[in-house]
């Protein structure tokens, strides 16, 4: 039984509505950071038009309220402005106020899960975009989850003691690590390899095996539906660590009960 500390239905669902506005407001923010880190260019400095490069105002860059109402086109020279924008800000934000309600509670493990929403849809949105998965991002991302986990760690939070931690890193660094030996980079590229270590501490070593299971089962279905409507041809490849990253939300949110009801059928 999560508890809500003292949050009653209609304060949940004023949380809910606050965590949404909060996740657009970093939905926008991680847009910013994936034009940036993506083009190679300075992470401070105002926000500017990449086609004529003026300089946003305040009502330019109001999380998807400015692509509704600009008809997702720059005000000042009117190219068109991509739909990546407006999906990551949605996605953010229903991902945070998802999370929010999931976790029943405002504590540590919350805000440590929300900063994993940001990393995996970071990495997701990236690794599509540029088959790349930065080392800018696997690193700090690592260091952060090893601190936010040690600090959060408790029994109701299974796979935040070092050990599980530990043992998650060497699985998930370690399935893709042979992978990537055994082909010399073919089928696998280093990124992913150090993206299945961060896993491994994101969320220790049996969601990490829940969340490699359904990458490969996601990347199949979206393989398949692909090859069918020929939108891409047999041998080409698909970005691991978009698939590792949707999973890995889908275990961050329903991970224990996926375990629960398999290990139910198993009788175990
Ligand atoms: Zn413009």
């Amino acid at each position: 039984m999560g508890t809500w500390l003292n949050i009653n239905a209609e304060q949940g669902l004023l949380g809910l509505f606050l965590f949404f506005i909060l996740g657009i407001i970093f939905g926008s923010f991680l847009n910013s950071l994936i034009y940036r880190l993506g083009q190679n260019i300075s992470l401070v400095g105002r926000s500017f038009c990449p086609a004529c490069k003026k300089i946003l105002g305040v009502f330019d860059l109001i999380p998807l309220f400015s692509f509704i109402f600009l008809k997702n086109k720059c005000r000042y020279c009117g190219q068109k402005i991509g739909w990546q924008y407006f999906l990551v800000e949605l996605a953010t934000g229903l991902l945070f106020a998802l999370t929010f309600w999931q976790h029943q509670a405002i504590d540590l493990l919350l805000f440590r899960n929300l900063f994993f929403v940001l990393v995996l849809i970071f990495i997701f949105v990236f690794d599509w975009k540029y088959y790349l998965i930065l080392d800018r991002i696997i690193w700090p991302a690592l260091a952060a989850a090893l601190i936010l986990n040690i600090l959060s760690s408790k029994p109701q939070a299974p796979g935040t003691e070092l050990w599980a931690m530990g043992l998650g890193l060497l699985i998930g660094a370690g399935f893709f690590g042979i992978q990537y030996l055994i082909s010399k980079g073919k089928w696998i590229g280093l990124g992913d390899v150090k993206f299945g270590a961060l896993l491994g501490v994101m969320f220790g070593w049996q969601l990490t095996i829940l969340v490699i299971i359904l990458a490969y089962v996601i990347g199949g279905l979206v393989a398949s539906i692909l090859l069918i409507s020929r939108k891409k041809n047999f041998g080409e490849v698909l970005p691991m660590g978009t698939f590792l990253a949707i999973s890995g939300v889908i275990a961050m949110l329903f991970g224990q009960q996926i375990l629960t009801f398999y290990f139910n059928l198993l009788g175990v």
